[in-house]
């Protein structure tokens, strides 16, 4: 059995060359570049609630640090560093070999350091804290959508939950739909390029990790504005075409949660921006809707009716 000390040690502990002083000490020191704001955010998968206690550790590892880079590229932040809190319910070394191996393999590519953390016994528990960087300034907040704003999304949504549906049996999918929506579940793609190339041209974004309907209600509540959506106009996977005309299928695409990525507003203006920023990235951005002054979300189907949907996102205290 391996000590506390033995387990931080091999499992966690990497150089560091991006921080003055990493894992091992009471604190990580860090040094800000000159003239930049730190960007912070904390976000927990908490086993039964987020994933199976039985999932894939090395999807796991990938999952807990791609949840948090979405926030920072919901931000427009550019990553830097992250501390790891894990509650582990026993030390299992084949399980942190993988579990680590997901969370460096993501974070090498996006640069990040692991530079601290705490472990301890309990219930499995994953919680990052990440730390990026911003110009003063150009962090895309959400609550500055404006009204005539296009609203836009990257990749396509409610793959993830199609897979969850699958995976508890209310639905059944192709194995080879699956296999392409449970890559969505399990290895959500943070788009942190995006979000940096959106720097002075979105008014407003969020990463959608409870639901269309919900992440983008959140800018419309911080912007004090509306939107009208074109249900016709999201971005789906043929997988998910194919459940389109039943409630479970709108509900994947309009509330499902998991998909991480970014709802974000711009101008009229800067639509051939945005467009470039796709065509660089080759991202897929798709332009769903408009911000309007009236202060409620509408989504609306190509014949004109109202698309309702009643459950509009996952609240974990609902
Ligand atoms: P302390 O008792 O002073 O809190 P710990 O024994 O908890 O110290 O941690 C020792 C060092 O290991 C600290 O630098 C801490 O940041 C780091 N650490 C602990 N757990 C982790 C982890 N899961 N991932 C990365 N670093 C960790
Ligand atoms: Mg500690």
């Amino acid at each position: 059995m391996v000590s506390e000390f033995e387990l931080i040690r091999h499992f966690f502990t990497r150089l560091t060359p991006g921080a003055v002083l990493g894992v091992g000490d009471d604190a990580a020191l860090l040094h800000v570049r000159s003239g930049m704001e730190l960007a912070v955010s904390t976000d927990m998968l908490v086993s039964g609630t987020h994933f199976f206690p039985d999932a894939d550790p090395f999807f796991l590892g990938h999952k807990a640090l791609a949840v948090n880079l979405s926030d920072m590229a919901a931000m427009a932040a550019q990553p830097r560093w992250a501390t790891l809190a894990l509650s582990l319910p026993e030390v299992d070394e084949t399980w942190l070999e993988k579990f680590s191996a997901g969370l460096f393999a993501l974070a090498d590519e996006h640069h990040v350091e692991l530079i601290g953390g705490d472990t301890t016994r309990g219930p499995l528990n994953l919680c990052i804290t990440i730390m990026g960087e911003v110009p003063p300034g150009a962090a895309l907040r959400r609550s500055g959508a404006q009204v005539g704003d296009d609203v836009w999304v990257s990749g396509v949504l409610g793959d993830a939950a199609l897979a969850l549906a699958h995976m508890q049996g209310h639905i059944q999918l192709a194995a080879k739909n699956f296999a392409a929506c449970a890559l969505a579940l399990h290895q959500p793609k943070p788009r942190v390029a995006l979000g940096l190339a959106l720097r002075g041209v979105a008014h407003s974004a969020i990463d959608i990790s409870d639901g269309l309907l919900a992440d983008l209600g959140h800018i419309l509540d911080c912007s004090n504005v509306g939107a009208e959506i074109a249900f016709d106009a999201l971005p789906i996977s043929c997988a998910l075409q194919l459940f389109l005309e039943q409630p479970l299928g709108k509900r994947c695409l309009l509330a499902g949660g998991d998909d991480y990525e970014l709802c974000f507003t711009a101008s009229v203006a800067h639509r051939s921006e945005v467009e470039k920023i796709a065509a660089d990235l080759g991202l897929l951005l798709t332009r769903i809707g408009i911000i309007t002054a009236e202060k409620k979300c509408t989504v609306r189907a190509a014949d004109g009716n109202i698309i309702n949907i009643e459950e509009s996102g996952y609240d974990h205290f609902r």
